[in-house]
């Protein structure tokens, strides 16, 4: 006879885990379900001979000490245990285009980020401080938005807000050039477009300001022992609370009859009934692989196909036998391209083709000293490509276009940075689009949620939240696909809203 659980939670990656603990602290009856023998899907280590990398994460946002951004107060709620560190650089950013190039350190604080603007773009003072007038501003109104769980009464938000509203609808990168911010200082602004995975020309200007914002006030933040020491600490909580978690256990269909959630079928056949289920696996693939077709609502598969996939990656974890400092390594997490030109950088992120000069690395040792044995380090490369960029490889080509994509990147870091490592290298792991579809499941190792877009971006998606973008009764999804966008703090913070939304169906008998 099965046990009677209150929600199943599908999949322990960022957004799983959120959702459970927040179900589980609320006193419901959770049964968190893993294909893997272990949780964190994106979130984790590999260890490779004397080295610990961390497998994903840059960076946290909306972070900040106790009590102050989204993120923190949302993981202290749950209660979890973990030593955070806070960084005290915002970015480290390389353009090496031969004329209009930079390589520039900017710090976090506003103050100081206006003043290294300054330095470096001289002049840039008045038009950055107005910027950062309007960041605060546009702060305030996602913090106020926040404050009513993103489902605040209408007319209060078109009269309080009213400039909010009109920039939401304003792409970063013009309304940069509408406030007069001269182009050498908007293109070392932009350069964490990568983060959000969609160029400046695309990207709403609020959601741009506000993950900067974010940044420079409440400051980047890390786990002391990685990301799995947060995965573990979620993970902890949710047994605390009384949940279960069962690993090993992949979920082989949703069933749904008749447009509400009845159960999960797992892969080795057994039914487990509920009529809640959140799934942190992507609509596309439960409406695709995980339901019966006859039973997807048409307008959900229709809201599927309307969206287009995010990017995925290709990422380079190299352990090395200098120290950071020794190597001359600078910054913590550095952008390097050839040209400022988001929208070309984008187009670039189409094509594996060797002209492709652009990625993001992280040194961890820079964040974290002792991150591994005195006179080593670490670095981690991140490449970003659309789906499309990995459709001709086969099985005889892909060992080779991995090595040419390796080899090419560390020449081009050695060009960029200055550096030399390739005589340090100790130890060399990859992981491509191919890896990551296969471990987290995703339609071409997509990491990186639906790509946000104008009418796809964080504020449309969290006005609809609670009225439901997807109609099947009982079955919510949550994680870097959901209404806050892809990412870390974003899984988090979409699978409390998913639980909260949860909690208020079942109080409301729905
Ligand atoms: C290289 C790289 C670098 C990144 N850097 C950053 C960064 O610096 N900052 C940041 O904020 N974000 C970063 N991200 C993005 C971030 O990692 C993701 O957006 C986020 O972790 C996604 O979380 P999620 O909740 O969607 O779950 P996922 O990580 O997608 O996990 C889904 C879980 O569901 C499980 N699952 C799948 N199918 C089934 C099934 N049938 N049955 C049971 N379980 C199943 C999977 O095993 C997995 O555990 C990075 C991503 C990559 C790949």
């Amino acid at each position: 006879m099965n046990k009677q659980y209150d929600v199943l939670v599908i999949g322990a990656g960022n957004g799983g885990l959120a959702s459970a603990a927040w179900m589980a602290k609320e006193g419901k009856k959770v049964l968190l379900l893993e294909k893997h023998n272990l949780p964190g899907g994106c979130a984790g280590s590999i260890v490779r001979g004397r080295f610990e990398f961390e497998l994903t994460l840059h960076e946290l946002c909306q972070m900040g000490p106790e009590g102050t951004g989204e993120v923190r107060k949302l993981l202290d709620d749950i209660g979890t245990d973990v030593e955070w560190v806070a960084m005290n650089e915002a970015f480290h950013t390389i353009n090496t285009h031969p004329e209009t190039g930079f390589d520039v350190e900017m710090p976090i604080g506003v103050d100081a980020f206006v003043d290294a603007m300054e330095r470096e773009v001289p002049g840039s003072r008045a038009s950055m401080e107005n910027l950062m007038e309007v960041n605060r501003m546009i702060f305030d109104a996602i913090s106020w938005l926040a404050s009513y769980q993103n489902n605040p009464p209408k007319a209060a938000m078109l009269l309080k807000w009213k400039d909010f509203m009109k920039m939401a609808s304003v792409p970063a990168d013009e309304m940069l050039r509408r406030l007069g911010v001269p182009d050498k200082a908007r293109e070392i602004y932009e350069s964490y477009w990568d983060y959000l995975s969609v160029d400046c020309t695309r990207v709403s200007f609020v959601v741009y300001s506000f993950m900067v914002y974010t940044y420079l006030t409440l400051k980047p933040y890390i786990a002391k022992k990685r990301s799995f020491e947060i995965v573990l600490a979620l993970e902890q909580r949710i047994r605390d609370f009384g949940g279960e978690i069962r690993y090993n256990t992949p979920v082989k269909r949703i069933d749904i009859r008749d447009n509400k959630a009845r159960g999960v079928e797992l892969a080795d056949g057994t039914y487990i009934p509920c009529k809640r289920i959140i799934s942190n696996i992507m609509p596309t693939v439960v409406f695709d692989k995980m339901v019966d077709p006859k039973e997807v609502p048409a307008r959900d598969k229709k809201l599927c196909e309307a969206r287009t996939l995010g990017p995925n990656g290709f990422v380079i974890y190299l352990g090395l036998d200098a120290s950071a400092d020794q190597l001359g390594i600078k910054g913590y997490d550095t952008f390097v391209r050839e040209t400022a030109d988001t929208e070309v950088l984008f187009e670039k992120c189409k094509t594996r083709k060797s002209h492709r000069r652009i990625f993001n690395y992280s040194c961890l040792n820079r964040a974290i000293p002792d991150a591994s044995e005195p006179g080593t380090c670490m670095i981690m490369f991140l490449l970003l490509y659309t789906a499309d960029a990995f459709d001709d490889v086969t099985e005889e080509n892909y060992f080779k276009i991995k090595d040419q994509i390796v080899e090419e990147t560390i020449d081009y870091f050695e060009e960029a940075a200055k550096v030399k490592i390739r005589d340090h290298i100790e130890e060399l792991v990859t992981a491509s689009p191919v890896t990551l579809a296969r471990y987290i499941g995703t339609p071409q190792g997509n990491c990186y949620g639906y790509a946000v877009d104008m009418w796809d971006g964080m504020l449309p998606r969290t006005m609809s939240g609670e009225k439901e973008d997807y109609t099947v009764k009982g079955l919510r999804f949550c994680g870097g696909h959901g209404t806050q966008m892809d990412g870390y703090s974003q899984a988090y913070l979409s699978g409390r809203e998913v639980a909260r939304y949860t909690l208020k169906d079942m109080e409301e008998g729905r």
